[in-house]
């Protein structure tokens, strides 16, 4: 049995890439050096914060939720909120939401639910649904990454937040990594710091990611000696993403030859350095949706474009007149992608694969 490298007691942790094992108290002494360091080094957070947690409900994020908490009772400038978006997948959501409260109510932290049914008007599976029967090409995790991005900057701000708090962890990172590498798509890679997002647009809330550097064995055991990890976990989506088959890869890369993760890390930090320097920005320009107000990195955002495609969002005449010529090309380029599909899938045609690599969110 591997014992513990500091005391000698029996390890509940072995790094094999570090050559290290550690004990619990020892462990999460390790665990709390971690972060504090990715806090300090990638300066994540100010003196003065309002955060806002958002939480998915998984072990991930209940982690850095209880880390964030008992962090914060340490510095004085800081309060930490905790915001849940409930997509609505049935046998899934129901029992995260209960987690997530009785977790909540633990911390003693104060809480919001913001729901796709009531900002959208359909839960995630009638989205899912609606976009089959209407030919879309989008897998769940798209939908559900784009709608929930979108609703949880909306909420955040509404709740006064200067910064939220994902739970990505490090497999999470290296993954999106991976998969934006693999379709070449080097403004999305330049995305993927530790803070993301141009402060300069009004709406927009900075994100940051604490667990950039932690391992997800880590966050999750982290959650278990904490209780807040039982097991069920699984979004019911999830071996339909892309992600799935990454993630399973550089698993056994990991199995393999220890130490894998951290590179792919480390080529991360390169490439976004490179990128930068080379003018890839990743956040590029920021302005306002013409239909929704909120920011975009086009005249009308993903969220907006996604819901014309599903005949959720109808716009009349007069308003599709008063929009900017660019923001007016875009949806009718949407309306008749939307008439051509309804045709196709009237004619019983297969879809054409998912355009939206990489868009999942990964968040546990
Ligand atoms: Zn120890
Ligand atoms: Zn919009």
């Amino acid at each position: 049995m591997a014992r513990c490298s500091v005391c000698g007691r029996p390890a509940v942790y072995v790094d094999r890439a570090g050559g290290v094992a550690f004990c619990e108290k020892h462990f999460l002494e390790y665990f709390d050096r971690k972060v504090r360091r990715t806090i300090r080094r990638f300066r994540l957070f100010r003196p003065r914060e309002r955060i806002v947690v958002a939480v998915s409900g998984g072990k991930d994020s209940l982690a850095l939720l209880h880390y964030l908490v008992r962090l914060s009772r340490r510095v004085p400038g800081w309060e930490v909120k905790a915001l849940l978006v409930d997509e609505g997948i049935k046998g899934y959501r129901e029992y995260t939401i209960k987690r997530f409260e009785r977790v909540a109510g633990e911390l003693g932290v104060e809480y919001r639910i913001v729901r796709f049914r009531d900002e959208l008007g359909y839960t995630l599976d009638e989205i899912v649904r609606l976009g089959a029967e209407r030919g879309l090409p989008y897998k769940p995790c798209t939908y559900c990454g784009v709608f929930r991005r979108y609703l949880m900057n909306k909420a955040a701000r509404e709740m006064g937040a200067t910064v939220v708090a994902t739970g990505h962890n490090l497999d999470d990172i290296v993954q999106t990594y991976l998969m934006n590498v693999l379709g070449n798509d080097w403004e999305k890679v330049a995305r993927l710091g530790p803070v993301s997002g141009p402060a300069s647009h009004p709406r927009f809330v900075r994100k940051v990611k604490p667990f950039y550097e932690v391992l997800e064995k880590e966050t999750t055991l982290y959650a278990v000696l904490h209780g807040l990890y039982d097991g069920f976990e699984e979004c019911p989506y999830a071996p339909l993403g892309e992600r799935w088959e990454i993630r399973r890869l550089i698993n056994r890369l990991e199995e393999q030859r220890p130490g894998t993760k951290y590179s792919l890390l480390r080529s991360l930090l390169n490439a976004l350095e490179i990128l930068r320097r080379a003018g890839v920005a990743g956040d590029g320009e920021v302005r306002s949706c013409a239909i929704c107000g909120e920011p975009s990195a086009h005249p009308v955002c993903r969220a907006c474009l996604l819901r014309i495609e599903l005949g959720i969002l109808e716009l009349s005449e007069e308003q599709l007149e008063k929009l900017p010529r660019e923001a007016r090309e875009m949806v009718l380029h949407a309306l008749r992608l939307r008439e051509k599909r309804r045709r196709r899938a009237s004619g019983g045609a297969a879809s054409p694969a998912d355009r939206g690599r990489g868009d999942s969110g990964g968040a546990g």
